[in-house]
């Protein structure tokens, strides 16, 4: 089955391009008064209107249990979803037009007589794009995709999708994997980690496979190490409970370091066709080392963090929080030493870490390139630090590569300089947010940046020896101070190999 063309309105290998407006649909937004619905799935389609990529008799329905009047579910809109959209960014007429399109219908999701509803909205338009958006707890995807199935709102050109967490474990994953495959095709399934819709992580593969420059050193011969860090300023006020079963290896390790580590090492696909790049994907995923118990010991960290201060105050530790049990043993840091069985990742370590109340808030990876073997000319720090290339996510998207040059003046002195590239001040346009291209690739049917259920279960696999070992071991997770780089064990991890942590 052609996982672009039976799902609806796009045919063979998708447009790159993906420039002009898609097909009218339905957007059936379950959670549409929720959080994320507010904070970025709402802005995200208006910008996409903005744009001129909705058709007007497009549809989106705001679904919740709440009772609301079409006018009331108007000014929650009005202060909710319009409040993540900057005054700069904000134009009358578009958001006047925007909600024209927007409906809202009552719905509790575990009553099947509910549904009913759903059917009268969509009824007269039988052959649309139809999506089921799934932003609820992961507790009632199941019911709700029961609840389409049996109202016979599942046509051939509906797609569902759906945000992590996919499980606890493998065993959870694979539960919630067969139940969506009992009403969806695989290829109507849309996976999400809104990870892979950030431009800067679709450009990783722009600039490993769109230039020969990097291509040929991009291996064990020419790499010493890769670190990828997600760093988080927050810490799990509000959301304690949902964090403390959780755990920053279960919540940002399994999906969004494992994804950018699998868009690093990847071979190059064949073709763009989305089967193709997910095919090289799962190859890195099947490959990454399985550690025994104790070499997961000996390479992993996890921290929890304790009361401490930012320049604008103090906050309080991970126990502090009155709903975190004093004796959590839940880990708010994670750094693993992975290693990737293949002929061109032999050897290389993959130091990967995440954390909460960590000193910045700062997505980056770092390509640590070798020492030239031999070198004629001196530099002031003896090559301490080769070729390097710092790719940056967030807070702002850029690409920084170092490089030695002779420093002006009469002797042959090397120095190291940046290559520098902020992509705000290249393209000089609003940048958009990961939604924005995530939604419209689910409207358009292309699964590109999406995870197929190999890659969820093949991640859970690495994982759950991990998560394993740290429930049976007797040590409780290594504090830091809330406000810095976390446990000075995570230094050590990376300072035993002659390395240390890329940290500007
Ligand atoms: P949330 O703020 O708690 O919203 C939940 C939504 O579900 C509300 O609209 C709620 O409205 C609705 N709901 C609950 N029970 C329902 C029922 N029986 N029938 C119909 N609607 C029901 O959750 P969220 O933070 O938006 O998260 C949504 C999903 O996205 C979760 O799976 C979460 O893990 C995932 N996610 C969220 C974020 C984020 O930044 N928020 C980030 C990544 C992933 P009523 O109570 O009125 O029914």
């Amino acid at each position: 089955m052609n996982p672009t063309t039976d799902a609806g309105n796009t045919a063979g290998t998708p447009d790159a391009r993906k420039t002009g407006p898609v097909s009218p649909f339905d957007f059936i937004l379950f959670g549409g008064t929720g959080d994320l619905s507010m904070r970025k799935l709402l802005p995200a389609l208006y910008f996409r209107h903005c744009e001129g990529q909705l058709p007007q008799d497009s549809r989106i329905v705001a679904v919740a249990r709440a009772e609301h009047s079409a006018e009331e579910f108007r000014e929650i809109m009005e202060s909710e979803a319009r409040s993540h959209i900057s005054e700069s960014d904000f134009h009358q007429v578009c958001w006047d037009q925007f909600l024209d399109m927007v409906h809202y219908r009552q719905v509790d999701v575990t009553e099947q007589a509910d549904y009913r509803q759903l059917v009268d909205f969509v009824i007269d338009e039988p052959s649309r794009v139809r999506v089921f958006y799934l932003s609820t707890a992961p507790s009632l995807f199941n019911r709700i995709c029961q609840g389409v199935h049996e109202a016979g709102l599942v046509t051939p050109g509906s797609r569902v999708a759906l945000e992590k967490p996919l499980g606890r474990d493998l065993e959870t994953a694979q539960e919630i994997n067969d139940q969506l495959a009992k009403y969806f095709s695989e290829s109507q399934i849309f996976r999400i980690d809104h990870y892979l819709g950030k431009e800067t992580v679709q450009n990783l593969l722009a600039l490993r496979f769109g230039n020969v420059l990097f291509e040929p050193l991009w291996r064990s011969e020419h790499i010493s190490d890769v670190q990828i860090t997600i760093a988080e300023k927050l810490g799990v006020e509000g959301r304690g409970k949902f964090y403390d079963q959780t755990g920053a290896l279960r919540d940002m390790v399994q999906n969004h370091l494992l994804q950018l580590l699998v868009i690093l090492a990847m071979e190059p696909p064949a073709t763009n066709h989305p089967d193709a790049v997910r095919d090289e994907k799962i190859k890195v995923l099947r490959s990454l080392r399985q550690m025994t118990k104790t070499e997961i010991l000996d390479n992993t960290v996890r921290g929890q963090y304790k009361a401490g201060a930012y320049a604008d105050g103090a906050v309080p530790g991970y126990l502090d929080n009155d709903d975190i049990p004093d004796d959590s043993h839940t880990e708010t840091y994670a750094a693993i030493r992975a290693e990737i069985n293949s002929w061109r990742w032999s050897g290389v370590p993959f130091f990967l870490r995440t954390g909460k109340r960590l000193e910045d808030k700062i997505t980056e990876i770092i390509i640590n390139f070798k020492k030239v073997p031999h070198s004629v000319y001196e530099t002031a720090d003896g090559f301490s630090t080769p070729n390097q290339l710092v790719i940056r996510l967030q807070p702002q998207e850029s690409i920084k590569f170092r490089v030695y040059v002779k420093a002006w003046g009469d002797d042959m002195h090397l120095q190291p300089v940046h290559l520098d590239m902020d992509f705000n001040d290249v393209f000089k346009k609003r940048q958009m947010i990961a939604y924005e291209r995530l939604l419209m690739d689910i409207i358009r049917g292309d699964l590109t940046w999406f995870m197929r259920r190999d890659e969820v279960e093949a991640a859970w696999e690495w994982i759950d020896p991990i998560r394993n070992a740290w429930d049976q071991s007797s040590q409780p997770p290594k504090g830091y101070t809330a406000g810095s780089w976390g446990p000075a064990a995570a230094s050590g991890l990376i300072s035993r190999e002659g390395l240390t942590w890329y940290e500007e």
